[in-house]
């Protein structure tokens, strides 16, 4: 029942969904949208398995049982008959999966798609196809999608997941109905993480605060090592000013060849001197709650001003980050600017 757990906080996408099943008004489109890792693709999964469960339905709850909450509508479905268990391990031949290659999803993968709605389903009640990160569909590859959501085949439902309705074109929006998840709250997070994971509240608390609204975001941190890279980098960034200048070049260099990490690291930089500006006004809302005593040494040394300007400088960095220009040189600038005292 893998990633039927991240339904958190979707009370009201799956009552619609739920809604739509029980009356039997499944449209042939849906589009999913909300930010990335709140769920939405294992919803459209749970959506394939109870348009297909063959079982015994005792109404599977899709979600994260916390007992403080009321019980939230469930959608139908086993999980243990032989749909249920294939769509599950990914294994049912009639629940396609299309997700960008490299950038984009090319004309070519559609066209397979219809093809394959060409032909009868082989095994499903109701094929479902998710097309997952939608707005990465070329314009020959939307238009080619175009031709299904025109005239939509018998026994298929296209899901389409995309963060923002606005990524996408007019002509396909029009064509799906739209369902929009929520964010995920951060005290949400922050209990899932103690919960599952078992970390303490404190070090739950600040991941959560950075995990942006998204369970998947929280899952990847906690996996990938993230409080550890955190630690090391606070403490640069708390001696940052005392650093000669090939220090900085040579982090910049760092910063700029570990790419895949940048965009985290600039989150962590941010939030730390958006503590530094909060600090004397309230502490109980600083993020990096777990390092209090570095922040408020930190926050007294300069003025309020200068703490101002270089979060703008890394916001600036964060906006440039996705035009992806010469980031060796901008991350240089950028340390420099953070390194004046
Ligand atoms: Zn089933």
């Amino acid at each position: 029942m893998s990633g039927f757990d991240l339904l958190i906080n979707q009370e009201r996408p799956i009552r619609i969904l739920t809604t739509l099943l029980k009356n039997r008004t499944l449209p042939h489109a849906l589009l999913f949208t909300g930010t990335a890792g709140v769920g939405k693709q294992a919803a459209a999964l749970a959506l394939a398995m109870a348009c297909n469960c063959r079982g015994e339905t005792s109404g599977f709850i899709a979600e994260d049982g916390f007992e403080q909450e009321p019980a939230g509508p469930a959608l139908e479905l086993c999980g243990v008959c032989k749909s249920c268990r294939k769509i599950a391990a990914n294994n049912h031949p009639d629940i396609i999966q299309v997700q960008p290659r490299g950038p984009f999803i090319k004309i070519e993968q559609i066209r397979t798609v219809l093809q394959t709605l060409a032909r009868k389903p082989y095994e499903a009640k109701t094929r479902v196809v998710i097309i997952l990160e939608a707005q990465c569909m070329n314009a020959s590859a939307s238009n080619a999608l175009l031709k299904i959501l025109e005239e939509p085949p018998d026994r298929s439902m296209l899901v389409l997941i995309a963060n923002h309705r606005s990524d996408l074109l007019p002509t396909i929006t029009s064509r799906c109905q739209p369902v929009q998840f929520n964010r995920i709250s951060r005290k949400r997070i922050a209990s899932w993480i103690v919960k599952e994971r078992g970390l303490n509240p404190q070090t739950a608390e600040i991941v959560a605060a950075m995990a942006n609204g998204s369970l998947s975001n929280a899952r990847t941190m906690i996996d990938e090592n993230w409080l550890q890279g955190r630690k090391w980098l606070i403490a640069e960034l708390q001696h940052l000013s005392l650093q000669p200048a090939a220090r900085l070049l040579a982090l910049a260099e760092k910063f700029a060849r570990e790419k895949e990490s940048l965009a985290g690291r600039l989150e962590i930089i941010k939030s730390w001197f958006r503590d530094l500006i909060i600090n004397p006004y309230d502490r109980r809302k600083l993020i990096n709650q777990d390092v209090g005593d570095r922040i408020k040494e930190a926050s007294g040394k300069t003025d309020t001003r200068v703490h101002l300007s270089k979060l703008e400088a890394v916001q600036k960095m964060q906006s440039r980050l996705k035009a992806n220009t010469n980031l060796r040189l901008s991350m240089e600038k950028l340390l420099i600017e953070l390194a004046k005292p």
